[in-house]
């Protein structure tokens, strides 16, 4: 194994709640609590998790547009979070994101050129040849044809500007890029190509992926390795067939088995996962899933269970897996 591109040293994240009371303890929503995750150069991580698991502020924490409440960010062997503004600036460029909707995510009064030429504007000092030149070739990156540079945003499909917003992502030739839904917003008919797109891309570029998506055939089709969140934490990670042939935490069976077929069911048709995700305010006591978890025992109430490797790199944090796997050694706390 190579040194891993990141790695999330008890990563948290705590927002202050806002109270009309006085003299009232301070309260906290743990958006994120306690996370522990390397991840390897050219490697592609799906993170898996019901709305408010907190995959979300996890990647807003790693792209700084969140500060950490503790816990240290590495990126190439650098912390992150003591970052200068400055030493950031440079190292934003590793980082890009693709978002879920191309048409909020491109501004409507530019064109083609400018929306993905501003980062090089930004960054580099290119003539307005060399700018061309490199949007163009950016543009055919991502199966556009050269032309498109003088055209608006409007002018295109929905897949097509999805493509638009994947060549400025790659524009500054970034290291790992977050994909955030990147197929969700666009049509039946592009979808396919779009994953097929990002995985030749990743290919020929040996880029790293974070990639957050409801819809589990796109998590299984581009991820190698899976992360299950739940409330804050991250309670089993693995190999993707490991994940999706042979999970061993009751949360992810419970979300893989609410789901028959996952070329056709995504995570918002989650129906035998009983109540809703508990507030991040006050999260249940031991495990944070014994409040809906079939299988919770007192212990469960009591005592948070500890991260426990499964093999090489699946690990799950359950009571359950500690007593029937005597053997399983324990991991990361
Ligand atoms: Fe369920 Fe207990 Fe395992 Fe939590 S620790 S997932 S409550 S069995």
């Amino acid at each position: 194994m190579n040194a891993p591109l990141v790695k999330l040293e008890g990563l948290k994240k705590y927002f202050p709640v806002r109270s009309d009371k006085l003299f009232s303890e301070k309260e906290w929503i743990k958006a994120v609590d306690g996370v522990y995750l390397e991840i390897q150069p050219g490697e592609v991580i799906g993170l898996v998790g019901e709305s408010g698991c907190g995959k979300s502020t996890l990647v807003n924490l790693l792209l700084r547009l969140e500060e950490a409440t503790e816990g240290k960010i590495w990126f190439d062997e650098t912390d992150l979070t003591h970052l200068s503004q400055e030493a950031l600036r440079k190292t934003r460029r590793d980082i890009q994101m693709v978002f879920q909707d191309p048409f909020w995510s491109l501004n409507p009064r530019l064109l083609v050129r400018d929306i993905v030429g501003e980062p090089l504007t930004v960054y580099l000092k290119l003539s307005q040849t060399q700018l061309v030149e490199k949007v163009q070739s950016l543009l055919e990156m991502v199966g556009l044809p050269r032309e498109s540079l003088y055209h608006y945003p409007h002018e295109f499909s929905s897949g097509q500007r999805q493509r638009i917003a994947i060549a400025r992502a790659l524009a500054l030739e970034p290291r790992l890029v977050v994909l955030d839904e990147p197929t969700s917003a666009i049509d039946i008919l592009s979808q396919a190509q779009i994953l097929d797109l990002l995985m030749q891309i990743k290919r020929n570029l040996g880029l790293t992926y974070i990639l957050i998506s409801h819809d589990l055939s796109v998590v299984h089709y581009l991820s190698d390795r899976i992360v299950v969140m739940y409330l804050g934490k991250v309670v089993e990670e693995g190999e993707a067939d490991t994940i999706f042939n042979s999970p061993r935490h009751p949360y992810t069976q419970a979300l893989l088995n609410a789901i028959p077929d996952i070329t056709k069911y995504s995570l918002d048709d989650l129906q035998t996962l009983e109540g809703s995700v508990p507030s991040a305010i006050n999260p249940p006591s031991g495990c944070r899933f014994h409040t809906r978890c079939p299988m919770a025992m007192e212990v469960c109430r009591r005592e948070e269970p500890v991260m426990l490797k499964l093999g090489n790199s699946h690990r799950a944090a359950c009571h359950l897996l500690q007593s029937n796997n005597p053997k399983a050694k324990r991991g990361i706390p």
